[in-house]
């Protein structure tokens, strides 16, 4: 089943999403809520979701990049956004910690800010500890788009969207983007 996406202007999208509980975690529940997230994730398509973003005040978001095809990027341009394949896996309760200062700049979108885009500074590397879908913990060390998804996500999770941290001269619908910016 697919789960409508929450626009801008939604105040679930600004809330501070609650913990889950180990529990809670394995309940059939959030397994079913992670089921429908990774269809409608497929669906829109987009390279994660995060909870907030169908209506849930949860810390929970689904990730995946096949960074083949789908994208209409380039190689090139694919190597340029160091946006490699991430397998579908889920993040609960993240933390997230920058590696180094380094940051880096691209063309980012949105699923509940839909039809447009903006250039947005997020750190070339991250560490994320969270825990999985069978509610163990784990570490993933990221850099390139793999980073700037986390980035994105675990915003979602804390009331922050992608246009608070863009430089806002930028912003522009993805058709013009296209037109202008590319
Ligand atoms: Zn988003």
């Amino acid at each position: 089943m697919l789960l409508p996406i929450v626009q801008t202007g939604h105040p679930v999208l600004r809330a501070e999403a609650r913990e889950l509980s180990r529990d809670e975690i394995k309940s059939q529940e959030i397994q079913e809520l992670i089921e429908m997230m990774r269809e409608t994730m497929r669906a829109a398509p987009g390279v994660g979701l995060a909870a907030p973003q169908i209506g849930e005040s949860i810390q929970l978001a689904v990730i995946e990049d096949e960074a083949g095809e789908k994208t209409k990027l380039s190689k090139d341009e694919l190597e340029k956004r160091g946006r490699n394949p991430v397998a579908f896996h889920v993040i609960i309760n993240p933390k997230l910690v920058p590696m180094g200062d380094d940051k880096v700049d691209f063309f980012e979108g949105c699923l509940s800010v839909n039809g447009f885009a903006a250039n947005t500074s997020r750190y070339k590397s991250v560490r994320v500890s969270a825990l999985n879908e069978s509610a163990e913990e784990i570490t993933l060390n990221a850099s390139g788009w793999y980073a700037r998804i986390l980035q994105h996500e675990i915003d979602h999770l804390n009331g922050i969207l992608y246009i608070d941290r863009m430089h806002s001269t930028t912003f522009t619908t993805v058709e013009n983007r296209m037109r202008f910016w590319d």
